[in-house]
């Protein structure tokens, strides 16, 4: 059993698309073992994606995921992280596979509707990052 960190970002949110969304990472048979909606602040979006803060888009991407509320989740399941990842496709939707959540829902490179983590050690860090342990009710 493995963990990873959804996140369903503001431009999606603002579609109402949750419901969609949640409904296709379901169907992959990924379970939910943690969800929350909220709003990060312009400092908790910099943080969550701190290891980005050199790249060009770094400014403009805390301010879109501070902008309006999103849901976080932490999925679980076997292999869980590749899973999902395959699921999101290319971070960049005219790159990803027909089908794949990004491809279907996002609006553009930074808008692209959901966020997952990309390893076991930043699955990690991340869920730590939104939840405690008592949240995760697997
Ligand atoms: N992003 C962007 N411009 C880019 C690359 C990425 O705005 O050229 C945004 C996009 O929202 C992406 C996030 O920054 O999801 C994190 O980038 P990363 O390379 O970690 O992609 P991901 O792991 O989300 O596919």
């Amino acid at each position: 059993m493995e963990r990873t960190l959804a996140i369903i970002k503001p431009d999606a949110v603002e579609r109402n698309l949750q419901g969609e969304i949640i409904r296709i990472i379901q169907q992959t048979g990924l379970r939910i073992v943690g969800m929350k909606m909220l709003r990060l602040s312009r400092s908790q979006a910099e943080g969550f994606y701190a290891v980005h803060r050199e790249r060009p888009f770094f400014a403009s991407l805390t301010e879109y995921m501070s902008s309006g509320p999103c849901v976080v989740m932490c999925l679980e399941g076997a292999d869980a992280i590749r899973r999902y990842r395959e699921l999101l496709g290319a971070t960049n939707r005219d790159h990803a596979a027909e089908g794949t959540i990004r491809r279907i829902f996002a609006l553009d490179v930074e808008r692209n509707s959901c966020h997952g983590s990309d390893g076991p050690d930043t699955a990690a860090v991340e869920i730590a990052y939104f939840f405690s342990t008592l949240e995760l009710v697997g």
